[in-house]
């Protein structure tokens, strides 16, 4: 039977994300949300919603218990865990599909295998993509983490197995730091994560953050849509990505993304999935696999016209990949600005309620929200309030659309990163497309004084 009801086990903008491509496909949807939520957008939109616990994530979006109760209440035959939460939990998969509903995302093994980021590198580099340069494997004593560290010079980051959003990782910079640091790793992964193992890492001075997105059947085959930069990042989390990469050429692009569809059909990977890179000086280096749809996803779609979220449905309901790799054509420019709601320049959170809302529009901007006027942001959650996304027939003409766009953007009652992303464009670097990952820490230590 064809999927008819998907629940929508997210909140926020990606849950309307998903709710918009399913009605499209004549699918209907089901809210679940916290008592929090009983008043967002995602519920009004949806047609069956279900209460599935108070504001703490832990009692209500990363309630399977729950969860599943909703879906056999509501009668759903498809889950799509949106990104962040349940998405990346190889277990929720299994218990999914355990009840006879259809898991959107990937085979939990490969969710399993990439969410270990030890595991995760070890397939990487058996399926031939290029390594950061490390340890091969776990590291388990400060002995061992001296005789990598020898080997591949510092300095080095020391990275929790199951880390993940930008956390559990050290940079040491020469050898009297390594014990205490390695320490540290090891007692805050374990905090964290409840994973006390840590790996080690060659730590580049200066790359950029370009992902490709790949997209399996589950049967062996495979394509590529291009990469994003996700270089502008403050602690290790993107601010602004862009497709395609100011620095890469068409002959990279092909070359590296077949490198990542040939990996995935060799896995026999299934949904969408990202292959994570560092870049330096022309070679890519692999950091990680996100094994689901990412917050930057509006960026490809901009630029190949392909519905990702309508190919994960189809995939998830035994349907091959809509288009061919050779279909698949790159055109124009996108830029995505997510939009927080907190301090522009000291990052401080600013929850709180919405007085006046009024989005972007115009030819080619995109804005994906579940904000409007009279809503109150609760402080539980990510602090992601929008996205604006905008496509250009080229670079230049994509940020003078932006620029027009982010003075269009009204967001009133809280303080937003809309004055952050009209600075970022007013900077040569940022015209120019020459930044690395330091690029945006640097630039605000200079505004600092
Ligand atoms: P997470 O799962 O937490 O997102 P990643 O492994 O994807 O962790 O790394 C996140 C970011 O951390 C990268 O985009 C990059 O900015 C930085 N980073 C990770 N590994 C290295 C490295 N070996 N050298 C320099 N920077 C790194």
């Amino acid at each position: 039977m064809a999927i008819s009801r998907i629940l929508i086990a997210n909140r926020g903008e990606i849950a309307l994300r998903i709710h918009r491509a399913a009605h499209e496909m004549g699918i209907e949807t089901v809210a679940v949300h916290s008592t929090a939520d009983a008043d967002a957008m995602h519920v009004r939109l949806a047609d069956h919603a279900v209460c599935i616990g108070p504001p703490a994530a832990a009692d209500s979006y990363l309630n399977i218990a729950n969860i599943i109760s909703a879906a056999e209440i509501a009668q759903a035959d498809a889950i799509h865990p949106g990104y962040g939460f349940l998405s990346e939990n190889a277990k929720f998969a299994e218990i999914v599909e355990a009840h006879d509903i259809k898991w959107i995302g990937p085979k939990p093994e490969h969710i399993r295998t990439m969410g270990d980021k030890v595991e995760a590198k070890k397939t990487a580099g058996a399926l031939g993509l290029p390594l950061v340069p490390g340890s091969d494997g776990a590291v388990a004593t400060v002995e061992e983490a001296r005789a990598i560290a020898a080997e591949i010079g510092f300095p080095v980051i020391i990275k929790a197995a199951s880390g993940g959003g930008g956390r559990g990782m050290k940079v040491c910079e020469s050898e009297d730091q390594l014990e205490t640091l390695m320490k540290q790793a090891g007692s805050e992964a374990k905090a964290a994560f409840g994973d006390a193992t840590v790996y080690i890492e060659k730590y580049l001075g200066d790359p950029r953050h370009i992902e490709f997105q790949v997209f399996g059947d589950g049967n062996g085959n495979a394509i590529h849509l291009g990469e994003r930069d996700c270089s502008l990042q403050r602690r290790h989390q993107k601010v602004l990505e862009e497709a395609p990469s100011p620095v890469l050429g068409e002959e990279d692009r092909m070359r590296m993304g077949e490198v990542c569809a040939q990996a995935m059909r060799d896995m026999g990977y299934r949904g969408a999935g990202t292959v994570e890179f560092l870049w330096e000086n022309g070679e890519f280096y692999f950091i990680e696999m996100n094994t689901r749809l990412q917050v930057e996803h509006p960026v490809t779609e901009a630029i190949t016209g392909v519905d990702l979220v309508r190919e994960q449905i189809r995939i998830a309901d035994g349907k091959p990949l809509s288009v061919k790799q050779d279909e698949i054509e790159f055109k124009g420019h996108a830029i995505e600005c997510r939009i927080n709601a907190e301090d522009p320049f000291t990052f401080a959170p600013s929850p709180g309620k919405i007085s006046y809302y009024h989005p972007a529009g115009g030819m080619h901007v995109r804005v994906d929200s579940g904000l409007y006027a009279g809503y109150s942001i609760p402080p539980f959650y990510d602090s992601m309030i929008a996205k604006l996304i905008v496509y250009g027939r080229n670079r230049e003409g994509c940020m003078m659309r932006l620029k027009r766009a982010l003075e269009e953007m009204v967001i009133e009652g809280v303080k937003t990163s809309v004055p952050l992303h009209q600075a970022l464009l007013e900077q040569d670097d940022v015209k120019s497309g020459d930044y690395s990952i330091k690029w945006l820490e640097e630039w605000l230590k200079t505004r600092d004084g």
